[in-house]
C-alpha cells in the first residue's frame, strides 16, 4: 500500500474524466488515496473526488488560480506535496498536466515518468509502461532511490471506475504563497465547436490532407456529432489550414487513446501513428490498399472517404434512432 496524491484537474468547474481514472486505479490497489483540487473556487467538486476513490480531498484555492498558469499551479501542487508527503504523485498527461508536472518534480526532488500508458502499484513502488521511439517500442519504468515517484498518465489508458454516489469528501484546505507571480492570463479565447477535446473523447474521427479543404471536414464533423466524438486531424491537414492546431494528432500534436479512432484519408506516417496507435479500436478508410495506416488498423475500408463517411454516418444515425 502506498500514499498516493492525485492531481484532479478541473476546467471551468468541471472535473476531467481522466483524473477519475487515476483515483480509481489508486483506490482499487488499496492505496491511501489523496486528491488535490486546484482553482479559485473548487470546494463544490470535492464530493465527486470521493465518489471516484479519494479517501481525502485537499483544496488549494486562490484568485491567482482562476486560469491555469504553470507557475501558479506548480506553487499550489508543490505546497500540496510538501503538506501531504506522498510516496507517489499522479496527474493526467493533458496539456495542463504535462505543462506543470516537470516543475513540481524538479522543485520537490521527485522523479517523473511522462505519458505513461499503464501503471501498477507494487507496494509503495510504481511500475509504469510508456511508449518510446514514436510508439515503436514500450519502456518499462521503475524508480530507484527514495524520492517522490511521479507520473503523468495518458487519458483513456486505464478506464473509468464506477462512482459510489453515497460517498462524501473528507476535505480540507492547503495554503500556498502566490505573491510575486511573473505570469498572468489576460484573456482566454475558447473554441466554440461544443465537441470534446481529442485527448478526452471516447471516439475520435480524424481526417487528413485528402479532405481537401476546411469545408471537406464537415462530413467528419457530422459523423463525430452523431457519435458524440471529437474531430482530429493529421499535421498535413492542419498545415493546410483545414483544422486548428488543437485538433492535430501525432508526435507534434496531441496524443490520444480513445475507445474508437476513425482515420479518414490519413496515410499513417510514423509521426501520426505516434499520437494514436494506443487507441483501443482503429478503423481506417483509405483509397490506397497499401496505406501504412492499415498496418495498425483493426478494421480497414479501402475506398473513397467522400462516399464511405456519409454512408456510415447515415447508418450510425439509424442505429441511434
Ligand atoms: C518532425 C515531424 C513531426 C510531425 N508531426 C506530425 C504529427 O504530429 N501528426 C501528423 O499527422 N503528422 C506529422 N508529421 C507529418 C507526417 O510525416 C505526414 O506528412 C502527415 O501525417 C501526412 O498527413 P496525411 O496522412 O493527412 O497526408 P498524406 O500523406 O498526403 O496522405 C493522404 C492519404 O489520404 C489517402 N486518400 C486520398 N484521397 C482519399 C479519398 N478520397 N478517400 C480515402 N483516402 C484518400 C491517400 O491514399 C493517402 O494515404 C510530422 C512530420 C515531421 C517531419
Amino acid at each position: 500500500m502506498a500514499k498516493v496524491l492525485v492531481f484532479v484537474e478541473q476546467r471551468d468547474g468541471k472535473l476531467k474524466k481522466s483524473s477519475f481514472e487515476l483515483l480509481g486505479a489508486s483506490a482499487a490497489a488499496g492505496n491511501e488515496t489523496h486528491a488535490v483540487l486546484i482553482g479559485d473556487s473548487v470546494a463544490g467538486l470535492a464530493n465527486e473526488c470521493a465518489q471516484y476513490g479519494a479517501n481525502k480531498v485537499h483544496m488549494v484555492q486562490d484568485a491567482a488560480l482562476k486560469n491555469f498558469t504553470g507557475e501558479a499551479y506548480a506553487r499550489a501542487m508543490i505546497a500540496a506535496v510538501k503538506a501531504i508527503s506522498p510516496e507517489i504523485v499522479l496527474a493526467s498527461h493533458t496539456p495542463i498536466g504535462k505543462d506543470f508536472f516537470p516543475i513540481v518534480a524538479a522543485m520537490t526532488d521527485g522523479a517523473l515518468a511522462t505519458d505513461c500508458t499503464s501503471l501498477a502499484f507494487n507496494g509503495a513502488k510504481l511500475a509504469l509502461k510508456r511508449p518510446v521511439y514514436s510508439g515503436k517500442a514500450t519502456a518499462e519504468v521503475e524508480f530507484v532511490g527514495t524520492g517522490v515517484q511521479m507520473a503523468t498518465v495518458r487519458p483513456n489508458a486505464i478506464g473509468l471506475p464506477k462512482p459510489d454516489a453515497s460517498k462524501t469528501a473528507d476535505a480540507s484546505a492547503i495554503a500556498a504563497d502566490f505573491s510575486g507571480l511573473k505570469t498572468k492570463v489576460l484573456e482566454v479565447v475558447k473554441g466554440n465547436s461544443g465537441r470534446p477535446d481529442v485527448t478526452e473523447a471516447g471516439i475520435v474521427v480524424s481526417g487528413g490532407r485528402s479532405l481537401k479543404s476546411a469545408d471537406g471536414f464537415k462530413i467528419l464533423e457530422e459523423m463525430a456529432d452523431v457519435l458524440g466524438g471529437a474531430v482530429g486531424a493529421s499535421r498535413a491537414a492542419v498545415d493546410a489550414g483545414y483544422r486548428p492546431h488543437g485538433d492535430q494528432v501525432g508526435q507534434t500534436g496531441k496524443v490520444v487513446s480513445p475507445a474508437l479512432y476513425i482515420a479518414c484519408g490519413i496515410s499513417g506516417a510514423i509521426q501520426h501513428l505516434a499520437g494514436m496507435r494506443t487507441s483501443k479500436v482503429i478503423v481506417a478508410i483509405n483509397t490506397d490498399p497499401q496505406a501504412p495506416i492499415f498496418q495498425v488498423a483493426d478494421y480497414i475500408v479501402v475506398g473513397d472517404l467522400f462516399q464511405i463517411v456519409p454512408a456510415l454516418t447515415a447508418e450510425f444515425k439509424k442505429l441511434k434512432e
